[in-house]
């Protein structure tokens, strides 16, 4: 199918931008790689009247280290740009590993991390790193910049905590010497999204020392699976059952085309073991 009729305009600043939205009014989006919001535009899922390209926004760029020593990722970023920084790569190597699992190389050259985490597809794979690393997104709008913890950010099935004249500016990783971080995913073919997901991140030093398990494409967003982290957080050679069998508490998977609660489920204990055998696997490689 093709797009409803749209305007398209393009901001070159941030003020640009915020005078662009009020002029085009409440419908509008903004567009940054385009991989999500232009299929919804073919299939008719939306018809925002116009477009503003916000790719030439620099503020929405860029790679750094701040002040407290977070990593700062604009929004912009590309997945690919994502999979190749050397800072990321050092500081955050799971958002590496995790666009390994996104797509095909055309659509991570310009999907972004803005895009992703403002889509909230509950099967995507950046959302669920960021509330496993407990990463902050930086919105900002005309009022100024408000800071968001990941996990309140994402409110539900594509859906946001950001108000209508907000954009994502950049999403902060903070420090954390020592915790490894491991994705794993089911999907049917390489490229697909996943069928379920886990980022499980641990440590200092062992597996069971403040476990963050968080499952992606069993929920309407990305979910920290609190009894099965509590029981991880016990240790010993019971932990991983417990843990396993504690998920029927923290997931209530709704069916989809991959299948029903009970397939994903057992999709997510086996998630699960896999990432906690790595991160034990990572400790006694050290
Ligand atoms: C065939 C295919 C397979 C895919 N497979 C996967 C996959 O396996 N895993 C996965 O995670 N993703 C997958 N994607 C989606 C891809 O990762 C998208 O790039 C991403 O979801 C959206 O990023 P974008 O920059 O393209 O955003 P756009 O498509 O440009 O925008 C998406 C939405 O976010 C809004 N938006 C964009 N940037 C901002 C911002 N800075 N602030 C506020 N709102 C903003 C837009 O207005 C729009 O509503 C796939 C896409 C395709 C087409």
């Amino acid at each position: 199918m093709k797009s409803p009729p749209l305007g398209y305009v393009r901001a070159m600043d941030m003020p640009d931008v915020f005078r662009l939205r009020a002029n085009a009014g409440p419908d509008a989006r903004v567009l940054a790689g385009g991989q999500s919001l232009l299929p919804t535009l073919a299939f008719r899922l939306s018809d925002p009247g116009t477009l503003i390209d916000i790719t030439r926004v620099d503020a929405l760029r860029g790679i750094r280290l701040v002040a407290d020593g977070a990593l700062r990722v604009g929004a912009l970023t590309t997945h690919a740009e994502l999979g190749r920084d050397a800072l990321v790569r050092v500081r955050v190597p799971v958002l590496a590993d995790a666009v390994g699992l996104i797509a095909h190389p055309a659509i991570r050259n310009r999907g972004t991390i803005g895009g992703s985490l403002a889509y909230a597809d509950p099967a995507a794979e950046l959302p669920a790193v960021c509330v496993a690393l407990d990463a902050v997104v930086i919105a900002v709008g005309p009022a100024g910049e408000r800071r968001i913890a990941a996990r309140d950010f994402l409110t539900g099935l594509f859906t946001t905590a950001l108000a209508g004249d907000e954009l994502i500016a950049a999403v902060e990783f903070r420090p954390m010497p020592g915790r490894r971080t491991v994705i794993h995913e089911l999907a049917r073919r390489s490229g697909d999204y996943a069928m379920a997901g886990i980022v499980l991140a641990a440590g200092p030093g062992t597996p069971t020392h403040d476990p963050r398990p968080v499952f992606f494409g069993v929920g309407d967003r990305p979910i920290l699976a609190t009894r099965a982290a509590a029981c991880l957080a016990v240790g010993g050679a019971a932990a991983l059952a417990a843990a396993q069998a504690a998920l029927d508490g923290d997931l209530d998977p709704p069916s989809d085309q991959h299948g029903g609660p009970a397939f994903k489920r057992q999709l997510a204990r086996v998630l699960l073991a896999r990432a906690v055998n790595s991160l034990i696997d990572a400790r006694d490689a050290r």
